[in-house]
């Protein structure tokens, strides 16, 4: 395949994946285990055995494999024990499967506008926040909020990510969650994890997501005397086999974005109005994030490395103050459940209607790394990418 038409295949998934039959042993074993189950296997599960490598690779002290990141964030929404209603500051700009998970836990979001980084600004949070989600967009890292109770790290685009304090995304909170959904650094289609320092917490969403239960492998579920309700979010062997096996390869995937932003940090056009955004060591390399002087010449720069066949993105998808399910506080609640139970006045906090944010957004651009491509496949393309944005 041409370098140019494998460029323009990878739009949107942000990572590579693996998927090759020579390297999928977990799933081989798996299915000559012949039990998909992961509480009915005869040996350790391959789920467990996922939850254990990613916990030392992470330095999670409790892992917990399910299905998709949206329900890892509904687990540790849940496990902290709130009461339906009550609000969870989320970051204005960010997938609105993080309004999903709030919403559909009974929980109303508030919107947090968001800093020059597109991460939520910590200064807006008013005293006596309990619940936050943070989200590391792009791979970015973003801040922990400082005294909150419960702060959950949403890492579903940063796996691999690394505070400035060298703790992983994920870690720094009170929870942290992942996706290997198609669009992720890693995938197995679907998948999720959520981890925790928390050892009642992780026992709550263990519990929960088993249908309440306080299972046993090889039983069937059984109930403590002061269960509660649950529901299933159980794993699959053979989902948790390929993530096993994708995981493997994280390192080798971290060091193929490095590589190639480090080349184009060289090669990049020097024009007065572009920037390419910095990005911090500790930062997962999927994008080159540029900031142009205005929306036109962002969008000339969309056509012409759309027309060129080289992946790109805008990030206005993510505004969620103007997401209909937001604005139109949509429920499929007769009642309206659970905005019906939102305090009046807008759930938004900006300094300016989120004006700053729009036009930030309005003039960014992003442009995919390759990590599976050779150093030399690398150089061309970002010649190719800076031939593009020179003539723009
Ligand atoms: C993809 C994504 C999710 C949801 O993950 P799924 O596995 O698709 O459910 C949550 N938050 C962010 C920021 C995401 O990008």
């Amino acid at each position: 395949m041409s370098l140019d038409k494998r460029l323009g295949q990878r739009f949107l998934p942000y990572g590579a994946n693996y998927l090759d039959w020579s390297d999928m042993h977990e799933l081989r074993e798996a299915i000559e285990q012949g039990v998909l189950f992961r509480y009915q296997t005869e040996g350790e599960s391959v789920a467990s055995r996922l939850e254990r490598r990613v916990a030392g690779r992470l330095g999670a002290r409790h892992v917990l494999a399910v299905h998709n990141g949206t329900e890892a964030l509904r687990l540790a929404l849940i496990s902290t024990r709130p009461r339906t209603g009550d609000l969870v500051h989320i970051p204005a700009v960010t997938f609105v499967a993080v309004a999903g998970a709030v919403l559909a836990s009974g929980l109303v979001p508030v919107l947090v506008d968001v800093d020059e980084s597109l991460s939520l600004d910590p200064g807006l949070l008013p005293p006596g926040t309990e619940r936050v989600i943070t989200a590391h967009m792009e791979g970015t890292v973003a801040p922990v909020p400082e005294g909150i109770p419960y702060v959950v790290e949403d890492c579903a685009q940063a796996l691999g990510a690394v505070h400035p304090d060298g703790r992983h995304a994920g870690t720094a909170g009170y929870a942290g969650t992942f996706s290997f959904h198609h669009n992720k650094v890693l995938t197995s289609g679907e998948g999720g994890l959520v981890v925790t320092g928390d050892p009642e917490a992780w026992a709550t969403m263990r519990c929960y997501h088993d249908h309440g239960s306080a299972r046993v492998p090889g039983c069937y579920p059984a109930w403590n005397p002061d269960a509660h309700y649950g529901e299933n979010f159980v794993t699959s062997e053979g989902v948790a086999a390929i993530q096993y096996q994708q995981f493997r390869h994280l390192d080798e995937l971290l060091a193929g974005l490095e590589r190639q932003h480090a080349i184009a940090m060289e090669e990049l056009p020097d024009r007065r109005d572009l920037r390419v955004l910095p990005r911090a060591a500790g930062d997962v390399k999927i994008s080159l994030r540029f900031r142009w002087e205005s929306r036109e010449l962002r969008d000339a720069a969309v056509a012409a490395l759309t027309a060129r066949g080289i992946a790109n993105w805008t990030l206005g998808k993510y505004l969620l103050p103007e997401h209909p399910v937001i604005t139109g506080r949509r429920s499929l609640y007769a009642d309206g459940f659970p905005w019906s139970l939102a305090p009046d006045g807008p759930l938004m906090l900006s300094r300016d209607g989120f004006a700053r944010t729009r036009d930030l957004l309005d003039r960014t651009l992003c442009v995919p790394l390759s990590p599976e491509l050779s150093e030399q496949d690398q150089v061309l393309a970002v010649k190719a990418l800076r031939q593009t944005l020179e003539a723009v």
